[in-house]
């Protein structure tokens, strides 16, 4: 996320780019399989971006390439407009256009049922350009004559044509969409589309429009399909209808699949090796048709042995060789938690700076939840105010995350009303209330596990930064005011200050219980949630969470559910006790231990000599 050598996969690309119309003629590469490389690998940039870095697989790209493709050659050939970039430009916005259309539809459903759609949006594009559009598009014999680009520069004229003389043309054009798509998934927005791939309910939770940044996605996909379905017209002369079919967005995903997704360079590594293998086996070892038996099996070895694809796999040798990314022990083995932390100044709540509202912070009126039959919340009544810490208690099932997840708007109430620092906020989405600075921690982790720690809290903290959706695809983390300090500052608060670059994967139970409450902490909400933080937790380890939760409460408001009673009744002012969904009672820890309703019904008398204790 935080690149350290920013330049230098430019810098290669660059130079690689430039030696290879030196170097690949000695291997008696076809010029013209290098072009075709450079288009699908253009392709698969914007494909990769949607599918490796958001986690959306759409098997509809080939309805972009298509639309680009066949705008462009329309504009070049039919309707004789002179300027090749121009047209290409034009097609790829048209594409765009489309992908948003087609995105707003398809993005309303996700897993199997997005990509369904996708596949049905590839299959209906295929028919209308055969069908209704053959007048336009040529039908089954595509548009011939689209023309090479040359550029009149007064004392010469350049001119791309084909072979050899085309490839600057169409490596100026991969090198442009590789600059373009690196500085797309370093900025904030690349970092949300990975949060979304890892963990898309958490980045909803921390504040994204997750549905925005999909479809910027979406769209971003469809922009690098439809600039690269104009230049498979300019390589080969004419637009050949195939671009439209659906084995077209198939090749592109096993290409992928084969270069290593998430790299961007993936699907023309990909495309190097199905263009390459079958040039090799069908016209070297005239293998025919067979050769995509050949193709197969080296697919499915690929996919077997080397997961993340053969860039992927690079990465992981680089990785052995060098010992980066190694596991290092965690900290909290050797040492406590917090008993080295230095303390921590509490991070600036927002109501700090908003504060002009004078009443209750949080009132809840006759919150009831229903799931079918189930009754899991039932006209509950709650007031917390500013600077509070409350606890909440109740056995299992009694609606305790219920209750959080309608606070915060995860789920509806069936009826009653949710008013947060004056505002009704009753029905309104995750992300607006996280937004308005309302967010909780989660009773089982809700991690960006493949990211790291500082990754992670980088993702919450851009949520109260930039808000819920912002465009800055071309910004850099760094010149994010605050982030960076606001990132450190959680990290000291969560006591994780000694293992900001570890993955969280690699990390100790107790940490990752830690980081949980970071991601929460690190949009410095008004109202704090937490959603048993010391559940699974070592007896140590939660003496030691308990006195993180009370550092991180100074200045802060909160509302902590836990099972652990003597915990809650050492941090909490004030004991609200569910039960079957209702409250049953609420006071000072004192007037809970020592109320006969609550060790009657809620403990049935089995812990009454605990409670005294
Ligand atoms: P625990 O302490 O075990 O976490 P809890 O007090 O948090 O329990 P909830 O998880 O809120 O209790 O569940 C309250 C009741 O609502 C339970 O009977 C549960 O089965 C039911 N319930 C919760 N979520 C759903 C759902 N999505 N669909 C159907 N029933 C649900």
């Amino acid at each position: 996320m935080f690149s350290k050598r920013p330049f230098l996969v430019e810098i290669v690309a660059a130079a690689v780019l430039l030696a290879v119309p030196f170097v690949l003629p000695y291997l008696d590469a076809a010029p013209n399989t290098v072009n075709r490389i450079l288009v699908w690998g253009l392709f698969g940039i914007g494909f990769d971006i949607l599918f490796g870095y958001t986690g959306l697989l759409s098997f509809g790209q080939s309805a972009f390439y298509g639309t680009g493709g066949f705008v462009a050659a329309y504009l070049l050939t039919r309707a004789g407009f002179p300027h090749v970039v121009l047209a290409l430009l034009i097609g790829m916005v048209v594409a765009a256009i489309v992908g948003y259309l087609i995105g707003l539809l398809a993005l309303r459903r996700t897993g199997i049922y997005f990509a369904m759609i996708t596949v049905a949006i590839a299959e209906i594009f295929f028919f209308v350009e055969f069908n209704p559009l053959s007048e336009w598009t040529g039908g089954e014999n595509g548009l011939p004559g689209v023309p090479t680009p040359s550029f009149d520069l007064g004392f010469t004229t350049l001119k791309f044509t084909s072979g050899w003389s085309l490839y600057p043309f169409l490596a100026l054009a991969y090198f442009i969409g590789i600059v373009i798509a690196l500085r797309i998934v370093r900025s904030p927005v690349g970092a949300i589309l990975t949060a979304i791939r890892e963990n898309p309910l958490r980045a909803a939770a921390v504040g994204h429009n997750v549905q925005a940044y999909k479809l910027t996605a979406f769209v971003i996909a469809a922009a690098y399909a439809g600039f690269a379905g104009g230049l498979l017209g300019v390589l080969q002369g004419f637009m050949p209808p195939d671009a439209f079919m659906f084995d077209t967005s198939g090749q592109l995903i096993m290409q992928t699949a084969i270069g290593g997704r998430g790299t961007l360079f993936g699907p023309l590594v990909g495309a190097a090796v199905w263009l390459f293998l079958q040039d090799f086996l069908q016209a070297t070892l005239k293998l025919g048709a067979a050769w995509k038996l050949v193709l197969g099996l080296v697919f499915v070895l690929l996919v077997c042995f080397l997961r993340q694809g053969i860039i992927g796999g690079i990465k992981d040798l680089f990785a052995l060789t060098t010992g980066a990314g190694k596991a290092t022990e965690p900290p909290e083995q050797a040492a406590p938690v917090i008993a080295s932390a230095a303390p921590v100044a509490p991070m600036k709540p927002r109501h700090a700076v908003l504060g002009d509202y004078g009443g209750p912070l949080l009132q809840a009126k006759g919150l009831t939840k229903r799931y079918g039959g189930v009754v899991a919340n039932e006209g509950i009544d709650f007031t917390v105010h500013r600077g509070e810490l409350r606890g909440i208690i109740g056995p299992n099932g009694a609606g305790k995350t219920t209750f959080f997840r309608m606070l915060t708007c995860e789920v509806p109430p069936t009826s009653g009303s949710i008013v947060f620092e004056g505002r009704d906020i009753t029905g309104r989405s995750i992300v607006d209330v996280c937004q308005l600075g309302l967010t909780k921690s989660y009773q089982v982790n809700q991690l960006f596990n493949k990211l790291t720690v500082r990754e992670n809290l980088t993702i919450a903290a851009l949520a109260q930064l930039r808000g819920k959706f912002r465009l800055d695809a071309f910004a850099t983390l760094r010149n994010i005011g605050g982030l960076e300090e606001q990132v450190e500052h959680t990290l000291q608060l969560v006591n994780l200050g000694a293992r900001p670059d570890t993955p969280v994967s690699q990390l100790a139970y107790g940490e990752k219980r830690r980081l949980e409450i970071g991601l929460a902490l690190a949009s410095s909400p008004s109202l704090l949630l937490l959603d048993e933080p010391l559940a699974g937790m070592s007896p140590r380890e939660r003496v030691e969470t308990v006195r993180l939760l009370k550092s991180i409460a100074q200045g802060r408001t909160m509302i902590i559910i836990d099972h652990d009673m003597d915990a809650l009744f050492e941090l909490a002012e004030r004991i609200t006790v569910l039960q079957e969904g209702r409250v049953l009672v609420e006071g000072t820890p004192d007037e809970i231990k020592g109320n006969a309703l609550v060790q009657d019904a809620y403990l049935g008398g089995v812990h009454e000599v605990e409670l005294e204790a």
